[in-house]
């Protein structure tokens, strides 16, 4: 999603809000089962600076680390980035962070810190729910689903 940011820009506004939902169904490997629905505000920090605050949630389908089912996951956090307008007119020390999300043309492209984002807050390690049992070690059947009559002592190490 492109936000016009010139009126802000130009000190005519102090900030501008924006509440939209992502169209794209999928990104970098990952799918959405709910579109990402993004909340947001613009402001002037800077002459050239420009503070995003945002809200993001969604459901992403991931696999289980237990049980490899695959179950949509819900994702909701916030985060802040700082967009810069032209980095190399800025008089002073810049960092690597100026050239990380530019203002191009008096528009702020949101989208692009939202999938980021998204990859950020994902889980380490996913699971379908907090107590998955996850796949017997001996038949791989789901424990979730059904039972199975292996006895864990099969496995046992012998010392
Ligand atoms: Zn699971
Ligand atoms: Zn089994």
């Amino acid at each position: 999603m492109n936000i016009d940011v010139k009126e802000i820009l130009e000190g005519k506004v102090e900030s501008t809000s924006f509440h939209y939902t992502e169209t794209l169904e999928a990104m970098e490997g990952l799918t959405f089962s709910t579109l990402p629905e993004v909340e947001g505000r613009l402001k002037r920090i800077e002459r050239r600076k420009l503070l995003l605050t945002c809200k993001v949630k969604t459901k992403v389908l991931l696999e289980c680390s237990r049980c490899l089912d695959i179950y949509p996951q819900e994702l909701e956090f916030s985060y802040e980035e700082v967009y810069t307008e032209e980095p190399f007119r800025i008089i002073g020390k810049l960092t690597e962070e100026d050239f990380k999300y530019t203002i191009e043309n008096n528009m702020v492209d949101v989208s692009k810190s939202v999938r980021e984002n998204i990859i950020m807050n994902l889980p380490i390690k996913p699971l379908c729910k907090e107590d998955c049992k996850g796949l017997c070690p001996i038949c791989g059947k789901n424990l979730n689903r059904e039972k199975c009559n292996c006895s864990l002592e099969d496995i046992t190490i012998e010392y």
